[in-house]
């Protein structure tokens, strides 16, 4: 494998350490790495800081021109790419295959968008003008469940909008945004993207260092409490995009053969480690049975293994640490409810836990009341919709959630009343770019995607003139 190196002021720069990438579907080192000292870091922000003025003096149609020369850049490597990813993530290749190519057309929808200056009053005695200035230096922290598509949608708009980036990837997953950073570097100038890799021990320094103005973060909702009080010191602008444990609320109208597969898939995409995944299954009490039925059949005949192979529909749990949480949540879900699939963890040495659907399970279950981020899912009866919706509520998360019913208008009535920030009804995981989405309650602080997103990257100047 051709080395990897961090990105700091157009430099390739190997790591002051290193670290060592583990393929989870082997549970074996997949390369080493480099890894970011203090030092690095610190060098990282000067130099973002340092390319800040020119960039923001760059018109947005170059700035675009430039992202739309890393979307290129980044389909031109998809399958070398994808297969990287697999690698690190673990998630099937053609999955892999779709985040890579999604990406590309992530950044070319996100770079289309604009925030022009408007004329918010023009009358005999005054003109009043709104402008959106670049903030400066953006701290970009990801996950490690989409590492290629949560990072484009931090960088393009950062960019679009006229700052400069210091990225840090999750520990686990370094690997495809490093390849990432060298296509960045072959078309911006030095300075306006860096990226360093860390073991999860400079998350807080960056989101501290004084020259950072703000921080967008993709991560667990506890991390993101400490980004956010990180902030406080210089009162930087955040943007957080935290955990869920959306509910999905099946009305009494469905035909559970069609509605089990789609109430499947979102449950367990991504070996069910999505923000956004059905963490909860509602089922009105006539439909129970038959909908678990359904479930436990479609995780019977899940194939589980290793991403790389054509016939695997669901890979391994990304790293140790997850697999391990999961394992001690499954554990404990034993002893609270009843498994009609799935319910052991694999012996091998990859990180692999089949699909699995509990029923006869209490709400205050940590299954149903923790955000399990792996493929375990919880199916709940209800009698009375208000009752499901009140429970899908009481939760401190808020990020999505969907609706499934036989009538979109009933379902539409439903979901206005659940308490999060992106509801579906008879569809999951649909989203138009740009449109804008973020988490309500302990799920995030402010939006990602379309202008709102873009805005975030930007502070409003407003100028008033008198005639
Ligand atoms: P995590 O919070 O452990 O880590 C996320 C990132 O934060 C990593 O890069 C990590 O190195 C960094 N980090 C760790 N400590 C830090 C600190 N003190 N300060 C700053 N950064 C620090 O999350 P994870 O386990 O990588 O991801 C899973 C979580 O992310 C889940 O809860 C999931 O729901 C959430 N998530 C949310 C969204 C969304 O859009 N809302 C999307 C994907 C994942």
């Amino acid at each position: 494998m051709k080395e990897f190196n961090l990105l700091i002021n157009g430099r390739s720069t190997p790591g002051a350490l290193s670290m060592d990438v583990i393929n989870p579907a082997t549970g074996e080192v997949l390369t080493t790495c480099p890894r970011a000292d203090a030092k690095q870091l610190d060098s990282a922000v000067q130099a973002a800081k340092a390319a800040f003025p020119a960039w923001a003096k760059q018109s947005v149609s170059v700035r675009r021109a430039k992202i739309m020369a890393i979307a290129d850049g980044l389909e031109a490597r998809m399958e070398e790419l994808a297969r990287l990813l697999t690698a690190e993530q673990g998630k099937p290749l053609r999955e892999a295959m779709g985040e890579i190519g999604g990406s590309a057309a992530i950044l070319r929808i996100l770079a289309g968008l604009d925030l022009p200056a408007k004329i918010l009053l023009d009358n005999d005695k005054e003109k009043i003008v709104e402008h959106r200035t670049p903030l400066g230096v953006v701290a970009a922290i990801t996950p490690w469940n989409f590492p290629m598509s949560i990072l484009v949608i931090k960088v393009a708009p950062a960019l679009l909008a006229g700052n400069t980036l210091v990225v840090k990837p999750a520990a686990t997953t370094p690997l495809t945004s490093l390849r990432f950073a060298e296509i960045c570097n072959e078309h911006l100038p030095p300075g306006v993207l860096n990226m360093i890799t860390d073991q999860n021990d400079l998350g807080s320094l960056l989101t501290r260092h004084p020259d950072v103005a703000k921080i967008s973060f993709t991560g667990s909702t506890m991390t993101g409490k400490k980004v956010m009080e990180s902030a406080a010191s210089s009162l930087k602008r955040v943007t957080l995009e935290l955990g869920g444990n959306d509910a999905a609320i099946v009305l009494d109208d469905v035909n559970p053969k069609v509605v089990a597969p789609q109430l499947f898939a979102g449950a367990m995409l991504n070996s069910g480690q999505v923000c956004l995944a059905i963490k909860r299954i509602y089922v009105q009490e006539s439909q129970y049975d038959s909908i678990c039925s359904e479930l436990a059949a479609l995780a019977d005949a899940a194939i589980v293994g290793d991403g790389m192979k054509d016939e695997t529909q669901y890979g391994p749990l990304q790293n140790k640490m997850q697999f391990e949480k999961v394992r001690s949540l499954m554990e404990q879900t034993r002893r609270d409810g009843k498994y009609i699939a799935g319910g052991v963890v694999g012996e091998g040495r990859g990180y692999f836990v089949r699909p699995a659907i509990v029923r006869d399970i209490s709400d205050d279950a940590r299954l149903v009341r923790e955000e399990q981020f792996g493929p375990v899912v919880p199916v709940l009866p209800y009698r009375m919709v208000d009752d499901a919706i009140a429970r899908a509520n009481d939760t401190p998360y808020g990020l999505g959630g969907t609706v499934w019913s036989a009538d979109p208008e009933r379902a539409l009535e439903v979901a206005m009343k659940v308490d999060s920030g992106i509801m579906w009804v008879n569809q999951h995981m649909n989203f138009h770019m740009d449109m804008p989405a973020g988490g309500s309650k302990q799920s995030g602080i402010g939006a990602e995607l379309g202008l709102e997103g873009l805005a975030e990257f930007s502070q409003n100047h407003i100028v008033y003139v008198a005639k």
